[in-house]
């Protein structure tokens, strides 16, 4: 007998996780199939920590976005033995003409978010791990700080199984057939029917849904841990997250939290793209030099002896923009991808608009700038 839902959500990383929790709350009969284990370390959504910030340097229009998923975090953690989110403050810092920091800047003043611009001494007095050029800027934001990805996996799915989800890990989707009665997911286990399909499959979505894999670069990225030398400075009570736009690249970072290293990588880091598998998934010496390269010119006291290394996927999109949006040809096909370098803040409200448009067939959240149509028209003849 054919297995049959309302809904499968296909991948329970992070946004899948938040989808299926928020179809399970609203009484959805909801199946979430997940290749790897739940949580696992080689998608997108682990290594400890993932920066939250209100300001959003990319585009203001994030910042509604950000705010609902913050208050959606906030009530995930509610009552949880351990958080999810730390909210230990988060620095944008660079040259003063830079755009990460005039952006930041901006969307803080357009959106009435709490925060102050400081210099790079007043960055270092207050926060001593911090060693930046006096010249630099940065905008501190106290609502800012970090979650915990794979307690955040980890409680999006137990929040989905009190509700009556099905989660199943250890099982690969292999092709998914949409007709007008609904969708036909057949599995390396068996086979599912449902209403409507999520497609939350972060860098493996270009192989599932082959008409979007032009959009869908996934991306090799590596994060480092590294003892500090002054561990005092590098205390969350002590050190904000931060993003930095300085002349080596685009960085970022994170206080000590449970591994026993300051966190720190580089977005787009060697630049390395290429399908999910043919990627290299093992750091290498030259992941390691190019990263405390940096930790040693900004946060000297945060450059020791390296804790650990660890490899991760981006998925991009040409624009940097999400992809959410039901699929142009298949009603029933609802695609939540390309979350590129800083996608994780949202899963919480990703999960509500993706579970929205799967159910009700449209949101309030403003997505527009999130369309498929978009790139389309961008890469149109
Ligand atoms: C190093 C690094 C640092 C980052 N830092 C930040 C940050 O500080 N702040 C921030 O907001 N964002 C950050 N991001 C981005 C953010 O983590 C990602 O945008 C987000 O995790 C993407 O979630 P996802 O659900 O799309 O992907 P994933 O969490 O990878 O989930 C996709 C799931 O689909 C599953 N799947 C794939 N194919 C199949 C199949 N055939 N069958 C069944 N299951 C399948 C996968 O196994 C996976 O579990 C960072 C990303 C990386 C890599």
């Amino acid at each position: 007998m054919v297995d049959e839902h309302e809904v499968i959500v296909l991948g329970v990383g992070g946004m899948g996780s938040a989808t299926a929790r928020y179809l399970a709350r609203r009484g959805v009969d909801v199946l979430g199939i997940e290749r790897f284990d739940v949580p696992h370390a080689r998608g997108s959504s682990h290594g400890l920590t993932r920066i939250i910030r209100l300001s959003q340097y990319e585009d203001p229009a994030y910042v509604p976005l950000v705010e609902r998923a913050l208050d959606r975090w906030q009530d995930i953690d509610d009552g949880r033995p351990t958080s999810l989110l730390h909210q230990v403050g988060s620095v944008d810092f660079g040259p003063s003409d830079s755009s990460l920091y005039q952006g930041a800047k901006r969307s803080c003043e357009l959106h009435d978010i709490e925060h102050e611009v400081l210099s790079g001494d007043e960055l270092g007095e207050r926060f001593p791990g911090y060693d930046l050029p006096p010249e630099y800027r940065g905008v501190y934001q106290p609502a800012g700080g970090f979650l915990h990805p794979e307690q955040c996996v980890v409680a999006c799915v137990q929040s989905a199984h009190a509700g009556g989800a099905t989660i199943r890990a250890r099982e690969r989707v292999e092709t998914w057939e949409a007709s007008e009665s609904g969708v036909r997911v057949e599995t390396d286990e068996g086979e599912y029917l449902a209403e409507t399909l999520v497609v939350t499959a972060g860098g493996w979505t270009g192989q599932l849904v082959p008409s979007l894999a032009e959009f869908l670069q996934p991306e090799r990225q590596v994060q480092s841990w590294f003892q500090p030398t002054r561990p005092s400075s590098f205390e969350p009570e002590q050190f904000p997250v931060f993003v930095a736009d300085v002349p080596e690249g685009h960085y970022y970072g994170f206080p000590v939290y449970r591994v026993p290293g300051f966190k720190l990588g580089k977005y787009h880091h060697r630049g390395e793209t290429g399908s999910p598998a043919e990627l290299d998934r093992e750091p290498d010496r030259e992941d390691e030099r190019l990263l405390r390269e940096f930790a040693a010119s900004y946060f000297p006291a945060g450059a020791g002896p390296t804790m650990g290394l660890s490899t991760c996927l981006f998925t991009n999109t040409p624009d940097g923009d999400f992809l959410l949006d039901t699929h142009p040809d298949h009603a029933s096909v609802v695609i939540g991808a390309g979350f590129s370098g800083h996608g994780f803040k949202f899963a919480s409200v990703v999960g509500e608009v993706l579970g929205e448009l799967a159910i009700d067939g449209g949101t309030d959240h403003p997505i527009e700038p999130f369309e498929i149509a978009r790139l389309r028209s961008t890469t149109a003849p």
